[in-house]
């Protein structure tokens, strides 16, 4: 937690649960991130925090964006980001999205088969297409590898298509799963990717773009790689197979931008017991799966949690939130443990989320209204 959020929920104490976010940590991490892989140009990923604030500042630092709905592209250009520092990085969007996102002068566009090629060709002619390619997903915590992706031999005929219909294929991308902890599997991934990058130049096709993705990770509650590893090992396996004619690259970090330049300040609802025997407490906060928590699902991102009663003796807890749903449970199996004294009414803070909660907040479910944010 930063200084001015320590400050800021001390002074204002504001209604749980709530965001709080400083947009100078966001500043600190974009520009770690750049001067770490000055090579790559970052496109932002949008999705994992879209408030206004953030646009504007990333916009100020020059940043681009990785957009994956034309609600967001709207929200990018509002910030202030030129059309052209904005790529539409999803590989399923509606007809009517992809007109509307051209005619507002975006030019880039991801695909990953042969029927999203050919919306492209028909509602966006003319414009750069790079294609996504299906790559290991080991080591992240929540990956993204089953839903995304063509394979080797698709996207090769893919790409070697696209200039019959009209369209620009100007490169390839990849995402080796968000909360990705191994540089191994970005190695593995960019060995592959590039492997056909120069296969299709080779083959005669002008590719300028050399799509990283995102998957950085952050710190929760067990201790990843610094970014500086993952950007070793990037340049390593880029050099490795690109020598000195290394093509344009592109990241679309999300997590590591923002998530640790927030908290989630909750309120304890209940302490409870499911038998006077059982030495497990159920402890139920005002945020859970249906607050924003959503990366909760499957216990896949495990936040760290602190208490003002840390230090004090502790126990076993599994950890809920507040609404009438079976699965509004944040953590049952993996081992938290809380202070004895916590009890309703105590603020619990829920560090790093100033990515993926806000805009997974549901509306309304139960009553429950949607995670209020401040932006500091
Ligand atoms: C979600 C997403 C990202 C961001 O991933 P992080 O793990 O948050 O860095 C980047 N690119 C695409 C296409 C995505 O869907």
């Amino acid at each position: 937690m930063t200084p001015k959020i320590a400050r800021f929920l001390v002074e204002r104490q504001p209604p749980a649960p709530c965001l709080v976010f400083d947009l100078d940590r966001l500043e600190a991490n974009f520009r770690t991130l750049r001067s770490t892989l000055p090579l790559a140009e970052i496109y932002y990923a949008v999705k994992a925090n879209p408030a206004v604030r953030v646009l504007e500042r990333l916009v100020s630092l020059g940043s681009c964006f990785d957009a994956a709905s034309f609600e967001e592209i709207s929200t990018c250009l509002a910030a202030g980001a030129a059309p052209s520092a904005i790529s539409y990085g999803n590989t399923i969007k509606k007809a009517a999205a992809i007109r509307a996102a051209h005619a507002a002068g975006v030019d880039l566009f991801a695909f990953d088969s042969a029927e999203e090629l050919e919306k492209l060709a028909a509602n966006a002619p003319g414009a750069r297409v790079y294609c996504r390619i299906l790559v290991g997903n080991e080591g992240a915590d929540w990956p993204l590898s089953r839903k995304f992706g063509a394979d080797l031999e698709l996207a090769r005929e893919l790409m070697l298509g696209a200039g019959a219909l009209g369209l620009d294929p100007c490169g390839l991308s990849f995402h080796v799963g968000s909360q990705q902890t191994r540089t191994t599997t970005y190695e593995a991934a960019i060995g592959r990717v590039a492997m056909l990058f120069t296969n299709l130049m080779e083959a005669g096709l002008d590719l300028r773009l050399f799509n990283l993705g995102g998957g950085f990770p952050v710190r929760y509650r067990a201790a990843v790689p610094e970014i500086d590893e993952f950007a070793a090992a990037i340049m390593q396996a880029m050099t490795r197979h690109f020598g000195n004619a290394l093509p344009g690259m592109l990241i679309e970090p999300g997590r590591c931008v923002v998530a640790d330049a927030g908290v989630v300040a909750s309120e304890v609802v209940l302490v409870s017991r499911r038998s006077r025997e059982d030495p497990l407490r159920w402890v139920y906060l005002d945020i859970g799966r249906f607050g924003g928590l959503a990366e909760t699902e499957n216990e896949a991102i495990r936040y760290r949690i602190t208490t003002p009663h840390d230090g004090a003796p502790d126990g076993p807890v599994a950890i809920a939130g507040p609404t009438c749903d079976g699965a509004d449970i944040l953590y049952q199996r993996t081992p938290y443990r809380l202070p004895m004294a916590l009890a309703p009414g105590d603020r619990v803070l829920l560090h790093a989320t100033g990515a993926y909660v806000t805009t997974y907040a549901s509306q309304r479910f139960n009553g429950f209204l949607p995670l209020a944010e401040h932006y500091l």
